[in-house]
């Protein structure tokens, strides 16, 4: 039976493929990545253009050219600083589009595909410094896997649920009803929220491309104070999963703080 056993936790990586974990560049942070950046990014160009197909046929796509062009001239020099900070993110194909919809929502997919949503804009009125500080936050989850991590997090209950199967199928147990709730993971797990970690290193990291792209990284923290004061449960990524936002707000005065001299150094606006 051990013997037996063995062999099911040895055909682990067989069955998911190499795998493991990577240190992310940026943060030097091992990350479990049973899903790759480059998978996740296959994954994420399909659904976005599968979304951009939709909403070219609601009306919905990129339908005010000025907030078009405001989107993507305040997203180029994140981008080009994305690019500074992970030389590889220059093979993706970034694109930035506008979406109608009243949600106050903003995301960039794992390959450096963003949306913004126009709710976001009418009921925040971001300045082109806050609408930079939500950019920066969403590019940062990109440029540190975050979808990536995931995906491979979904993947890692799938396969502790699939060994379960095996085990138990070899002690003798029948566990297929778990191996059905595996799938239904599968299939959320493009839509889990990210976690604390995650989000605290997005902050981190957004508000510095920012400052390097020349936007004021005061304006994460009266942005931050805009979204609390819209509120709700509608709230966008970087609204979410922040129990405790009077830290998170501290943790960004003293970040602006100590980015000053780098956007005095790039700044865009008077
Ligand atoms: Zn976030």
């Amino acid at each position: 039976m051990v013997r037996r056993l063995q062999a099911v936790f040895l055909a682990i990586p067989l069955v998911f493929g190499i795998g493991g974990c990577a240190t992310n560049p940026i943060t030097g942070r091992s990350q479990v990545m049973l899903v790759g950046d480059d998978e996740a990014a296959r994954h994420s160009a399909q659904a976005y253009y599968q979304l951009l197909a939709n909403a070219e046929k609601q009306h919905v796509l990129d339908d005010d050219p000025a907030t078009v062009s405001r989107v993507r001239s305040i997203a180029q020099p994140l981008i080009a600083q994305a690019m500074a900070l992970r030389s590889e993110t220059r093979l993706w194909q970034w694109e930035v589009h506008v979406l109608k919809s009243d949600q106050v929502n903003a995301w960039c997919m794992a390959g450096g595909k963003i949306a913004v949503y126009t709710g976001l804009i009418e009921k925040i009125r971001p300045s082109d410094d806050e609408l930079a500080q939500v950019l920066g936050h969403e590019i940062a989850h990109a440029l540190l896997s975050h979808q990536a991590e995931k995906m491979s997090r979904v993947q890692l209950q799938k396969l502790g649920l699939t060994l379960g199967v095996l085990a138990g199928a070899v002690a003798g147990y029948n566990l297929s009803g778990a191996a059905g709730l595996a799938d239904t993971v599968a299939t959320i797990g493009l839509d889990l929220p990210n976690s604390r970690r995650a989000e605290n290193e997005a902050d981190a990291v957004g508000i510095e491309l920012a400052a390097k792209a020349g936007y004021n990284p005061h304006a994460a923290v009266s942005l931050w104070e805009k979204m609390i004061a819209v509120g709700g449960s509608e709230g966008p990524d970087w609204l979410s999963t922040h129990p405790n936002p009077e830290q998170r707000l501290h943790n960004m005065r003293a970040k602006a703080q100590q980015l000053m001299p780098v956007y005095e150094a790039q700044r865009r606006t008077p």
